[in-house]
């Protein structure tokens, strides 16, 4: 079942792609496997998927030891500081960056790992009181606060847009996301590269594609819709 959902994904990214003018090596489509069994993820890595997205480090690390080592595992929810160490050697690419305090414990952790963590800035983009992410004015000033730091590469910014009915309505974010991106990459601050966009989900991806997301988040559309009930996926 994945299966077929995933090609129903695919042909849409294909299609807005073509729509907007865009690359569609340009996307690049992050399975949101949370919750979800290994067999699920099997069925689509099988199919060529080699980006998940994860948002607890438990669970990352757990499916991290069962799955293909090819795969480039995202770390998209809240990330806990004293959390950093278990996902330093595994992890891809951490999406949810959002304090001084956990982009020096992601530097520490990877120095000592030897590797270089490509991170992205989470952005509040609708000022939500339930989000996490740095608000839009204080987004500079964070990565010039971390932008020197060692391990760390600063790739560009994720946002997760409100919950939606129509998608339409997230646009507004999408366009404002990009432009903070715009802005600050203007500035031309020291190791700082803002080519990346984390924006999108099952809701509305199509619209952050035309919006210029280079890394969407598919969750449901893919998987189906999760069950919360089953108490250890909480
Ligand atoms: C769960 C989640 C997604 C995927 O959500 P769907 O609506 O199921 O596609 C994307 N991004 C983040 C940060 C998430 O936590």
């Amino acid at each position: 079942m994945s299966k077929s959902n995933l090609i129903l994904v695919e042909n849409n990214i294909i299609k807005t792609c073509k729509e907007s003018k865009r690359d569609r090596k340009d996307v690049n489509l992050i399975a949101v496997s949370k919750t979800k069994p290994i067999s699920m993820l099997q069925e689509i890595y099988n199919e060529g998927i080699r980006d998940f997205g994860e948002n607890k480090v438990q669970e990352l690390v757990g499916k991290y030891e069962e799955m293909p080592k090819d795969i480039r595992w995202h770390m998209i929810g809240h990330l806990q500081t004293n959390k950093v160490k278990y996902i330093a050697d595994k992890v891809y690419m951490i999406h949810s960056v959002d304090s001084i305090k956990l982009s020096e414990e992601i530097s520490k952790q990877a120095v000592k790992v030897q590797r270089i963590i490509p991170i992205l800035i989470e952005v509040n983009i609708a000022d939500e009181d339930t989000k996490f992410g740095v608000k839009k004015s204080d987004c500079e000033k964070l990565i010039k606060g971390i932008c020197n730091l060692p391990g760390i590469k600063i790739c560009g910014l994720m946002a997760i847009a409100p919950i939606a009915i129509n998608a339409e309505d997230n646009r507004k974010y999408f366009t404002a996301l990009k432009q903070l991106s715009v802005d600050i990459k203007q500035k031309n601050i020291d190791n700082v590269c803002m080519d990346m966009l984390s924006m999108g989900m099952s809701g509305d991806y199509e619209v952050a594609i035309e919006e210029g997301a280079t890394h969407i988040r598919v969750g449901s559309k893919i998987f189906g819709e999760r069950d919360y009930s089953i108490s250890n996926n909480k």
